[in-house]
């Protein structure tokens, strides 16, 4: 951490509104400037961060840089390279009965702003947002989860010899320090983690009409149509599941499938786990651990509903549980109760694509859904027919590293979305201008 003492959280915000009231942050070159600086941070001290996540989640080296590391990098690249041109003012037309006359908007920055991130993708989830607050030129106090805290530290540590001090913050701790932190009057509230969390973030910035980014999570839905090929399926859905040892807010949560294809998918998944992880995943450099063990009693709770498939094992003292397909699920079984959040992969049965759609109406809307199939009906149905903040064909996860596709849920599973341009739009006012000749 810093050297000096932390300073009071009113202190600290009074001190960046200084700044941004200088008019510093406004400049492209400015903007551009702290992004290729965190680029810098994240390039020249990659391995320092892979290690923090090492430590907290077991991550491996090469999941550290895909999922998050390089993830923010390309995110950066992106921003770098079209903001100029997100900025330009956009001309609207005006009705004729206001001619001449030209209006067209343009994004003011909000001011000060603050990310709260969870500990799931630590590095990821703090720093994506923290780029879309700096392209749009605000000032941004970032507060990283208690729960990793090694790359809370590293993260608190590095931020200030990369970015401008007096525009960007880092302040660690847990609940009572977040409350703090949100008794302030913020511009903007971006916060990612559960929805009970979520509740208190959008109640505390109601006091101030702050407005909110809540990126919250839920159980993502998986349908797998008849007649896919099982084998390609298995290894798409292992592959985004047990990244991360499950903890991602977008992984699978859930297969909705008929009796016969959830034989034969068991069998296909059985493979696919050991291709990734070999026959014991315990010995897998590849494969994560659970962050804690409140959160591994929880999952080990959940291990008893259905049929077990595959895993099953876990060991305490490790925080290890194995990749775990479970079949033959109940729809009211405890494992169907609330989002999974590890690496336990319910097969549940429904008789087919009507009765995938009431079950997944029947309850909040997932952060997203997907859906393995060849058919164009099944594909137009689940748009049309269902509500989700992402519709992913064919690769679960994947959609949130296209840059040009809003990230964010709907419903339970959050509200308002970044990336890209979208973390512009979510850091900035759309300001309209009217111009009209005096003459
Ligand atoms: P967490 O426990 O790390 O909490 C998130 C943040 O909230 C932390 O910074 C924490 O300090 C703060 N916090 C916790 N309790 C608080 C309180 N009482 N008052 C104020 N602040 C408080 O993370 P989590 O919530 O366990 O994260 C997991 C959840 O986040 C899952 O539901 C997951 O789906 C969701 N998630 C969503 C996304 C997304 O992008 N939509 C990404 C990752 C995780």
């Amino acid at each position: 951490m810093s050297d000096q003492p932390a300073p009071q959280p009113a202190d600290l915000v009074a001190r960046l509104r200084a700044t941004f009231a200088t008019g510093r942050t406004k400049p492209l070159a400015w903007r551009t400037g702290q992004l290729e600086a965190l680029r810098r941070l994240l390039t020249e001290r990659g391995e320092e961060l892979a290690a923090a996540l090492h430590a907290d989640l077991g991550k491996s080296r090469q999941e550290a840089y895909r999922t998050e590391i390089d993830f923010t990098v390309r995110e950066i690249d992106h921003t770098l390279e079209h903001l100029a041109g997100w900025l330009q003012p956009q001309p609207v037309p005006v009705p004729e009965r206001l001619s001449p006359a030209a209006a067209h908007t343009v994004q003011d920055p909000l001011g000060v702003v603050l990310v709260i991130a969870p500990w799931n993708y630590p590095v990821q989830l703090l720093l994506a947002p923290v780029v879309g607050a700096l392209a749009a030129g605000n000032c941004v106090v970032a507060k990283p989860s208690e729960l990793a805290p090694a790359t809370s530290r590293a993260v608190a540590g590095l931020l200030p010899r990369y970015l401008d001090r007096d525009a960007v913050a880092v302040v660690e701790g847990a609940v009572a320090e977040t409350t703090d932190l949100l008794a302030q009057r913020f511009d903007h509230v971006f916060y990612t983690g559960n929805g009970k969390v979520g509740r208190i973030v959008m109640r505390a910035a109601a006091e101030h009409l702050t407005p909110v980014t809540l990126e919250l999570g839920g159980k993502s839905p998986v349908f797998v149509d008849r007649g896919t090929d099982l084998d390609v399926v298995a290894a798409r859905l292992a592959a985004a599941k047990f990244m991360n040892a499950g903890q991602t807010c977008v992984a699978p949560d859930y297969v909705l499938t008929d009796p016969a294809t959830a034989r034969e998918l068991e069998s296909a998944l059985v493979r696919a786990v050991a291709a990734l992880y070999g026959e014991d995943a315990a010995l897998s450099p590849q494969y994560g651990r659970i962050v804690n063990e409140r959160h591994f009693d929880r999952l080990t709770g959940l291990l008893g509903s259905g049929r077990t498939v595959t895993g099953g094992a876990h060991d305490r003292a490790a925080r290890y549980i194995a990749p775990t397909v479970l079949a033959e699920v109940a729809a009211g079984s405890p494992v169907m109760s609330e989002e999974i959040f590890g690496p336990i992969l319910p097969l549940v049965e429904v008789a087919g694509l009507d009765e995938a759609i009431a079950f997944i109406r029947d309850r909040d809307k997932p952060l997203a859904l997907y859906a393995f199939t060849e058919s164009d009906t099944t594909r137009e149905r689940l748009t049309r027919e269902t509500s989700s903040g992402a519709l992913a064909f064919g690769l679960p996860v994947a959609h949130l590293t296209v840059s040009d596709l809003p990230f964010g849920g709907v419903g339970e599973s959050g509200m308002g979305s970044y990336h890209g341009r979208y973390s512009l739009e979510a850091f900035s006012h759309r300001k309209a201008v009217l111009d009209k000749p005096l003459a």
